[in-house]
């Protein structure tokens, strides 16, 4: 449990049991647990291969619940005298039966969907039917856009239209007035509270969505001259994904709260606080201020949430607002979970060398004497040595001066220099930053049947750190310190940082293979924005995926969506299976007819390219 930080990031939801396999307790500290290790081999003797995503829509309610439930609690701590109405924003995850779900869950709290896109609108509109639950209207906006979403109010929806750019408020005064709706307006305000981490350029002036003071002063003006000031009643700041420091939200509100009440002052109709997304996911488990990580839990973030703005509407002697938030992240990682399995391993090269002879080179006879003299003392000197002694090893190669056999020899005691300096290295408190590379050089390498670029975009994108463990043999020791290197043929396509106390590390302690026997590992806490982010590099697909909901019994499958085929993800860049099936065809035709290749043969080849053709993008184990 500590090797993979499983406490600090998995509860209430992952754990290990006696079993040594990784436990999935969906609703929370509310019961009912799945063995994860078992779920897989089930699922897979239904066909379902991997790599695999499990959904579990428990923990999709729980999290639901648990946002509303925190809010709840701070209002009262508080005596807000008003509510909460939580949206979630679509962007996050578009998967149909995942938004339904969470329409449904969100019932009891009129939970609400956020829109950044006119694709996302069609979503929402279409799927949101709780009474009273907002529809927030975010991204940039045409006529149509806009039209559409007033219109929504004769539906019976609750559709705000969030002004993001200038050029949207007389659009939105331009449509209103056509279509003789009053429409519910907001703005986004760009707060000079300054984001953090990765997502931290979404705030401050130059951020790319909303509007200055001086803007939102205009629209007030123009609202006012269109008498239609009345309908602004919103308003609406995000400061960026993933915030790790409390302090850095509560900026952003006392500054959001003044705004609100100036606007309130000038006579808008103000009824919303939007503090748009950013509550943040403890991906390491070390709840610091680490951008993996957040300094505070969700109860924090609600107090203050509610707290700032309380203050600050009192101060001015003004009705509260309905707090609206869009947290994404917080709602949907903890979802999902990808299980995939491991083909194959690459060892770093093991061996004791035989010591040098006297007539041998006089690089190697320095590689090996480095090589006996390696101690607690001089680790750190003789990884230097050894070092140049074989770049000096590949130079003289080069000018002819050490035969290959002698490059070979030099580059095996170099291999065993680094895998002793390494031993020691481990066994002292401190590693000196010139030896962390060694843990890389010297890693297992694992090649995962995934592909990075589909299913964790963000860790090779932006150095997104998740949790990834094995989900089986949690109860031997892990002998195997390895990197992970995935399906495409990128050298990109790898995952070599991996979460740490309060830091990253290099490799991941993993089980050596059994022959004949699967190793699994998953990756945790994916649900938000990596699986419409992924792309099909080297072609390959969206995976299988699995939704999960517990019965009193055991579970049941909700939904299966099938990875793409072959075909499907050829058809993206516009091949057409039949055309192609009938190339091959052709080709056979003429191999045969030239005697290149017999009938049997043929046919083995038409056969099995159609069966790629209909099957799973990825390998078969
Ligand atoms: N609202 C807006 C306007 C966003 O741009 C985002 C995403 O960055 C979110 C909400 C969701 O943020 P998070 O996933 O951090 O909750």
């Amino acid at each position: 449990e500590e090797l993979y930080r499983i406490q600090g990031w998995g509860e209430p939801y992952f754990s290990i049991n006696a079993a040594g396999h990784i436990t999935v307790s969906p609703k929370g500290d509310r019961g009912g647990s799945l063995d994860l290790f078992e779920l897989v081999t089930a699922l897979k003797l239904r066909n379902l291969g991997l790599p695999l995503l499990i959904r579990f829509s428990d923990i999709l309610e729980d999290r639901i619940e648990r946002l509303n439930a925190a809010f709840g609690r701070a209002i009262a701590r508080y005596n807000y005298p008003g509510t909460y109405r939580g949206v979630f924003p679509v962007k996050c995850n578009q998967q149909r039966h995942l938004v339904e779900s969470l329409v449904k869950f969100g019932k009891p709290h009129q939970f609400g969907l956020e829109a950044g896109s006119k694709p996302e609108l069609m979503i929402a509109l279409a799927t949101l039917d709780t009474p009273g639950a907002l529809l927030i209207c975010n991204g940039y906006k045409d006529r149509e856009y806009i039209e559409t979403a007033i219109l929504a109010q004769r539906l019976g929806q609750t559709p705000i239209i969030v002004l993001e750019q200038v050029e949207e408020v007389a659009l939105a005064i331009a449509a209103g007035r056509k279509l003789g709706i009053q429409p519910i307006l907001g703005v986004r305000a760009k707060l000079s509270a300054k984001g953090i981490g990765r997502w931290g350029s979404s705030a401050g002036d130059r951020a790319k969505f909303g509007l200055t003071i001086p803007e939102i002063l205009h629209a007030v003006e123009q609202l006012k001259a269109a008498d239609m000031l009345g309908s602004l009643q919103l308003l609406h700041f995000h400061i960026g994904s993933q915030i790790s420091s409390i302090n850095v939200v509560k900026d952003a509100i006392r500054e959001a709260s003044q705004i609100y009440v100036e606007l309130a002052q000038l006579g808008a109709d103000m009824k919303y606080i939007d503090v748009g997304g950013g509550l943040g996911v403890d991906y390491d488990g070390s709840k610091t201020n680490f951008y993996a990580s957040k300094n505070y839990n969700m109860q924090n973030y609600a107090n203050d949430v509610v707290a700032e703005i309380k203050e600050t509407c009192a101060e001015r002697n003004l009705p509260v607002p309905t707090i609206v938030s869009e947290s994404g992240r917080a709602i949907a990682s903890h979802q999902s979970v990808l299980v995939f399995d491991v083909l194959g391993t690459s060892e770093p090269p093991s061996e004791t060398p035989e010591p040098a002879r006297e007539d041998e080179h006089l690089i190697i006879r320095n590689l090996y004497d480095t090589y006996s003299a390696i101690t607690a003392e001089n680790y750190q000197e003789a990884y230097h040595d050894a070092t140049q002694f074989k770049e000096e090893a590949v130079s003289l190669f080069g000018f002819g001066y050490v035969s290959l056999t002698e490059r070979a020899r030099a580059e095996r005691l170099y291999w065993a220099c680094c895998e002793k300096i390494l031993e020691v290295a481990r066994q002292q408190d401190y590693v000196p930053d010139d030896l962390e590379d060694l843990e890389k050089i010297m890693a297992s390498i694992y090649y995962i049947n995934l592909s990075v670029f589909q299913s964790a975009p963000d860790s090779w994108a932006i150095d997104q750190l998740f949790p990834i463990m094995p989900i089986h043999r949690l109860n031997e020791e892990p002998t195997r310190r390895a990197t992970l290197a995935d399906l495409t043929c990128d050298s990109d396509g790898k995952i070599d940082q991996f979460i740490d106390l309060r830091d990253v590390k290099s490799v991941l302690e993993l089980h050596a293979l059994k022959s004949e026997e699967p190793y699994y590992l998953a990756m945790f806490l994916g649900g938000a924005y990596q699986e419409i982010m992924g792309n099909l590099h080297n072609l390959f697909g969206d995976t299988n995926a699995v939704h999960i909901s517990l019965t009193p019994k055991g579970y049941r499958i909700e939904h299966v969506v099938k990875g793409d085929t072959m075909h499907e993800v050829l058809g993206y860049v516009q091949y057409d299976a039949e055309d192609l099936i009938e190339n091959i065809r052709q080709q056979t035709e003429h191999a045969l007819q030239e005697k290149r290749i017999t009938l049997a043969e043929s046919q083995l080849l038409l056969q099995n390219y159609e069966r790629s053709l209909s099957g799973y993008t990825y390998l078969s184990s």
